[in-house]
């Protein structure tokens, strides 16, 4: 019985010390895997929808509904990661630039 204990609490030791040994592994890969790639202006689906990195490149003549407030991180569509970029739900798998802008922006409540 004595030694069930001992047993039991050198593999808690062990669990923890792996625990804290792998903490800083997991968190660069989780990092990693948070990291999506910046969608490119030229992506079809991008091109389709008008977004642009930045809202002051839109072209009014082609988007009349455009307005000089309307950008990606205001957007409901929008979650902020890093670094000014963030996710889309348009567009999954890939950051979109805060200041950026598409066809289909609507005002985050
Ligand atoms: S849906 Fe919103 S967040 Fe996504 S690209 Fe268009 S404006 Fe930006």
């Amino acid at each position: 019985m004595q030694k069930r204990k001992k047993l039991s609490r050198r593999l808690v030791v062990k669990a923890g010390t792996a625990a804290m040994a792998t903490t800083p592994l997991l968190t660069i890969l989780g990092e990693q895997a948070w990291s999506a790639e910046r969608i490119s202006e030229s992506h079809p689906t991008a091109v389709a929808l008008g977004y642009v990195h930045d809202g002051s490149n839109v072209d009014a003549s082609q988007n009349p509904t455009y307005k000089i407030d309307q950008r990606c991180d205001n957007c409901v569509q929008y979650s902020a990661t890093s670094d000014g970029w963030g996710t889309c739900n348009i567009f999954p798998g890939f950051e979109v630039a805060g200041p950026g802008w598409c066809k289909v922006w609507v005002v985050k409540t």
